[in-house]
C-alpha cells in the first residue's frame, strides 16, 4: 500500500524455476539446478506444479527461499547460487595422474592397471618425461592442484616419484601454484627409509585394503608373503610416523579404498569392522569397473548394480550404528553425494559431476608420456583400444589436450542436461556419468540409463540418502554434518613452506 495515495503495490510477478521431483517414501524429493532440494506431500507438488502457491504462505517463502519460485529480486542470487555449484568448470584440470609404471609386485584378481612383471623396466616412466608431465599439470589455470602417483606400483620406480616430488615442489613454488603429492600403493615396498622421506617431505599416502586377512589375501596375491600382513603393518607404521613428525592424527592418517567383489556382497560388516579395527577415518564402498583384467575375470569377481545396492545398504547401516555407538568412520561414495545435496558447493569428484572431469578436470600421464582423458581411459588403452587417448606430452601443449575432439566429446557425453533421462531425473544436480563406464559397458560413451548399472547404483544411493534425510532423525542429521564437514590438510600442501625436509 502506498502510504500516500492509497493505491495498492502492484503483486510481485513470480515465476516457476525449473524443477524435477521424485517419490521418496511418502513425500516427494524435488530438485532444482542449483541444487536445492526440498520434501512435498502430493498436495504441495499439485500447487507448485499448477502455480498455486499463495504469497505469504510457509510454503510460498520456503520455495522462494530454495529458489523453486522466483521473484525479480531472486533471480540474481539463484544464478549466482547456481555459478557456485558449478565453478570447478573454471577451474581447469586439477588432477594430474602420473602412472610411473607398470610394474607391480602383486597379482590382484580385479587388476584395473594392466601391470606387467617386476623385471619389464621398459614399462617405466623416465626422468625425463616425468618432468614434461609435470611442466604441463603446472599450466592449469588453477592454483591448487594434486600430483597423484600411480602404477603398476608406483614404489618399483621410487627415483622417479622422489624426482617428481622434488622437482615439482621447487616449479610449483617458482610459478606461485600449490600442489600436494598423493602416493597410491600397496605398500609391500616400503622400507623405513622410504617412509621417513616420504614423511618429512609431505607425500600423503594411500593404500588399498580389502578387508579381513582371507579376503585381501584372495583378492591380491604377493609372492612369498602375505599382502594384508604388510599393508596392515606399514598402515600402522605410517600412522605412527604423521604422530612423530606432529601432525595431528585427525587430519594425517593413511587412507584406504576397497574393491568391491562378488566374495564382500555377503561380508559387508567384516570389511567395516576391519576398517574400524586399522583406525582408518573413512571407508570407500566403490562399485567395481569393468577395465582392465577385471572384464576378462569379470564372471568370478561382478556382480548386479542390484546385488551391490543391497550389499551398499547393509554396510551403510552398520556405518553409521558404529556412528550412533562412538566409532568416527565416514563412507566416501555417501559423503561426496551428501556433499552435494547438502552444502551450496559442489567437492568436485572428478567422477561424479556434470560435465565429468575427463580431461578438464583430470588428465592422466602413461608410464611413456601418453595422455588420456583420465586413468580409467588408460585402463581401456591397456586392453587394446585407444579411443581415449589424446597423445603424447612430447607434443602437446596443456591447450591442445584440453581442446582435443577427444575431451569435448566427454564434455557432451558427460553433461547430465544434455542426456536423455538424465536431463528429467530429480538427481540430476547431484549426479555423474562415466562415458569410459559407459563405453566399456554398453558400447557408447553416451549412457543408456534404463539398462545402465551405474545409473542404477547412484539412483539407490540417492534413493537411500534422501529417505534418511526424510527421516530427519537428528542423529543421522548430525553425523552427516560430520561426514560433509570439509577438512583442510595444509601440511601436504606444497607451497613453497617445505621444499624437501622440513
Ligand atoms: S570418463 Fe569416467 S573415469 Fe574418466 S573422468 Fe569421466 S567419470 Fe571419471
Ligand atoms: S545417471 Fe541415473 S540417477 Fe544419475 S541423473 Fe542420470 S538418470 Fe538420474
Amino acid at each position: 500500500m502506498n502510504a500516500k495515495t492509497g493505491a495498492k503495490a502492484p503483486a510481485a510477478k513470480v515465476q516457476r524455476n525449473l524443477f524435477r521431483w521424485r517419490k521418496i517414501g511418502a513425500k516427494h524429493v524435488v530438485t532444482n539446478d542449483h541444487g536445492a532440494h526440498t520434501f512435498l506431500d502430493d498436495e504441495q507438488l499439485d500447487e507448485l506444479i499448477t502455480g498455486r502457491v499463495k504469497a505469504g504462505t510457509p510454503l510460498y517463502e520456503e520455495m522462494r527461499q530454495k529458489g523453486f519460485l522466483l521473484e525479480d529480486t531472486d533471480i540474481q542470487r539463484v544464478a549466482d547460487a547456481y555459478d557456485r555449484k558449478v565453478s570447478f568448470v573454471y577451474r581447469g584440470p586439477v588432477l594430474h595422474i602420473l602412472v610411473v609404471t607398470l610394474r607391480c609386485n602383486e597379482v590382484c584378481t580385479y587388476c584395473h592397471a594392466s601391470r606387467s612383471n617386476m623385471s619389464e623396466t621398459e614399462t617405466d616412466m623416465s626422468i625425463t618425461t616425468a618432468e614434461k608431465c609435470v611442466d604441463m599439470a603446472l599450466r592449469s589455470p588453477s592454483n591448487t592442484m594434486t600430483i597423484e602417483f600411480q602404477g603398476g606400483e608406483p614404489l618399483a620406480n621410487y627415483e622417479v616419484v622422489q624426482h617428481v616430488v622434488e622437482y615439482g615442489s621447487a616449479q610449483a613454488q617458482a610459478r606461485g601454484k600449490r600442489v600436494m603429492f598423493s602416493l597410491v600403493s600397496n605398500l609391500a615396498l616400503m622400507d623405513e627409509t622410504k617412509l621417513d622421506w616420504l614423511v618429512q617431505n609431505r607425500v600423503q599416502i594411500s593404500t588399498s585394503l580389502d578387508g579381513p586377512k582371507d579376503l585381501h589375501d584372495r583378492n591380491r596375491k604377493l609372492v612369498g608373503g602375505s599382502a594384508y600382513d604388510r599393508t596392515v603393518f606399514w598402515m600402522k607404521r605410517i600412522n605412527e610416523a604423521y604422530v612423530a613428525a606432529g601432525l595431528d592424527p585427525q587430519l594425517y592418517h593413511v587412507e584406504a579404498l576397497a574393491t568391491i567383489t562378488r566374495e564382500h556382497l555377503s561380508r559387508a560388516k567384516d570389511l567395516v569392522d576391519e576398517y574400524v579395527k586399522n583406525e582408518c577415518r573413512a571407508i570407500f564402498l566403490r562399485p567395481l569397473n569393468p577395465f582392465g583384467f577385471a572384464k576378462k575375470t569379470g564372471e568370478k569377481v561382478s556382480y548386479t548394480a542390484t546385488e551391490f545396492l543391497t550389499f551398499y545398504n547393509e554396510a551403510l547401516d552398520y556405518v553409521l550404528q558404529k556412528n550412533r555407538d562412538g566409532v568416527e568412520i565416514l563412507e566416501r561414495l555417501g559423503a561426496i553425494f551428501l556433499s552435494k545435496i547438502m552444502t551450496p558447493d559442489d567437492p568436485n569428484y572428478l567422477d561424479i559431476r556434470s560435465p565429468c572431469g575427463a580431461g578438464i578436470g583430470q588428465i592422466a600421464y602413461n608410464h611413456d608420456g601418453s595422455i588420456f582423458t583420465c586413468d580409467e581411459g588408460r585402463m581401456v588403452y591397456q586392453m587394446g583400444d585407444e579411443v581415449f587417448r589424446i597423445g603424447s606430452v612430447d607434443t602437446l601443449t596443456l591447450k591442445d589436450v584440453v581442446t582435443s575432439e577427444t575431451v569435448k566429446s566427454m564434455a557432451m557425453a558427460s553433461c547430465l542436461d544434455g542426456l536423455p533421462g538424465c536431463a528429467a531425473c530429480a538427481y540430476k544436480p547431484f549426479c555423474g556419468t562415466c562415458p569410459v563406464f559407459n563405453y566399456t559397458e554398453q558400447g557408447n560413451i553416451f549412457p543408456q540409463n534404463s539398462t545402465n548399472s551405474r545409473c542404477t547404483i547412484y539412483m539407490g544411493i540417492q534413493d537411500r540418502l534422501f529417505r534418511e534425510l526424510q527421516s530427519e532423525d537428528p542423529t543421522v542429521r548430525g553425523i552427516f554434518q560430520r561426514w560433509i564437514t570439509v577438512k583442510d590438510r595444509p601440511e601436504f600442501m606444497h607451497d613453497g613452506r617445505h621444499l624437501g625436509p622440513s
